[in-house]
């Protein structure tokens, strides 16, 4: 007998009918033995609308607090929904809200971190022969007593930390796609199913876009030997492990080798430059220090010279581009900077894989050039190039990078299939 824990995403839920089968599917599990404990997270775009209902009765984006307030709702109905199918499905079942299941936090709310999972009560409830519902994407923090959610795609986090604290023997994410592909199957259809992915790649794709994964979600699973499994609640296809290679000496010829495994791609960014920094380090370092107190991650920089003074730019996620620039305004005097400019209609294209080597790059940049795209920014590393570009350009580039790198399947019906959601998920 084994324990799964199990995460449904809002994709998977989107109706009362669905949540039916989610439960029918759980059940499946639970009569092969296994002890079972589900995260649910809200009803296809339920947390979109809710923001839509905030932003219906206010012109401001409304105090942290009460937005996590409003949030967290949308994984209590769910559960608690599902918890109700199964009651009349004859199987046994408990719904928990983040906090009843043990789950802490830091108080930031909208982007708060489980420092703890203390599993006490979903123990209980297993025990019982109960299949245990925990709400995802919320939890507690204990200095402020006050809910917060963990940031969109968070019941990911959530699956796989309590996964780690009942030492479980894996996490299925369960989603509307067959795992993960050789590219978003919305952009690419004829993206090829994934078997495996090693961890650190699967990190550069869910931080560069692909958000089949919460990027900290892949991070807390690695930290903490979590074996995480991502599959499709419409079918019984094998999905794919996020997993490095059994032996350690495949791990290294795996490393050795060039291979590009897929390309993400990113909407949800900005670009902001600073132009005219005076050329000395000092100053550098205050553009930073002043985007990192307002709490704004920054992409990876580049950094132009030009007679004493220099340009910088990066990338910041959309919804922090306008704090970037107010913060970056108000420390104008300080930094002693010419101009700030943002440009919200871009988006990145990253290919990613192992041993990336100059050739790759140069494949990448030709490959633009052929489309006639211009690159606004390039970065490299041996597990990822990522090239900016205007949005309008980023679905051909993609299509274009997966071809040239013979990502597809070889046979249509090895083509990766969305089964569902409006593709505004998290
Ligand atoms: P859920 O509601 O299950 O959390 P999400 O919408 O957050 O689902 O994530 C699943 C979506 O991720 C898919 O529908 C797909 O459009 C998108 N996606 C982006 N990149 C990839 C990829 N490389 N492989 C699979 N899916 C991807
Ligand atoms: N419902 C939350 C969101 O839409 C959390 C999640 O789906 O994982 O971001
Ligand atoms: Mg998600």
């Amino acid at each position: 007998m084994a324990l799964v824990v199990q995460k449904y995403g809002g994709s998977s839920l989107g109706t009362p009918e669905r949540i039916r089968r989610v439960a029918e599917r759980v059940i499946a599990t639970r009569a092969a033995g296994h002890d079972v404990v589900v995260v649910a997270s809200a009803m296809g775009d339920t947390t979109d609308e809710l923001l839509d209902l905030a932003a219906g009765v206010s012109g401001a984006p409304g105090p942290a607090r009460e937005l996590d307030m409003l949030l967290t709702s949308g994984e209590r109905i769910s559960n608690a929904l599902l918890a109700i199918a199964m009651t009349d499905l004859g199987q046994p079942a408990c719904s928990l809200s983040g906090p009843q299941a043990g789950v802490f936090t830091t108080p930031e709310h909208g982007h708060a971190r489980i420092v703890d999972v203390l599993p006490t009560r979903v123990r209980q409830e297993l025990d019982r022969g109960q299949v245990v519902l925990v709400a995802g994407f919320q939890g507690l923090c204990k200095d402020t007593d006050d809910i917060t959610t963990l940031g969109r795609g968070g019941s990911d986090t959530t699956a796989v930390a309590i996964a780690a604290a009942l030492r479980a023997d894996v996490c299925e994410i369960y989603t509307d796609v067959d795992g993960v592909c050789t590219a978003d199957p919305r952009v690419v259809p004829a993206a090829r199913l994934l078997d495996r992915v090693p961890p650190a790649q699967m990190l550069e794709l869910a931080a560069h876009g692909a958000k089949v994964l919460m990027p900290r979600s892949v991070e807390y699973a690695r930290r903490h030997g979590v074996r995480l499994h991502v599959r499709s609640s419409f079918t019984d296809r094998p999905g794919t492990l996020v997993a490095d290679r059994a032996h350690p000496a495949e791990q290294e010829v795996e490393m050795e080798q060039t291979a590009v495994t897929a390309i993400a791609h990113d909407r949800g960014v900005a670009l902001v430059s600073v132009t005219g920094v005076p050329d000395d380090p000092a100053r550098t370092a205050k553009v930073f220090r002043v985007l990192a107190d307002a709490e704004v991650e920054v992409g990876t920089p580049v950094h132009k010279d030009s007679r004493g003074r220099v340009d910088l730019s990066f990338t910041v996620p959309h919804g922090s581009a306008p704090a970037a620039v107010a913060a970056l305004h108000a420390a104008v005097a300080d930094i002693g900077f010419a101009a700030v400019t943002c440009d919200q209609r871009v988006g990145t294209v990253s290919v990613v894989g192992a041993g990336l080597c100059a050739e790759v790059t140069a494949t990448v940049c030709e490959t633009f050039a052929a489309l006639r795209v211009r690159i606004g920014l390039l970065t490299t590393s041996a597990l990822r190039i990522t090239a900016l570009c205007t949005q309008d350009e980023l679905d051909r580039a993609v299509r274009a990078l997966h071809e040239v790198f013979a990502l597809s399947a070889d046979h249509v019906g090895d083509h990766a299939t969305v089964y569902a959601g409006s593709g505004r998920g998290w």
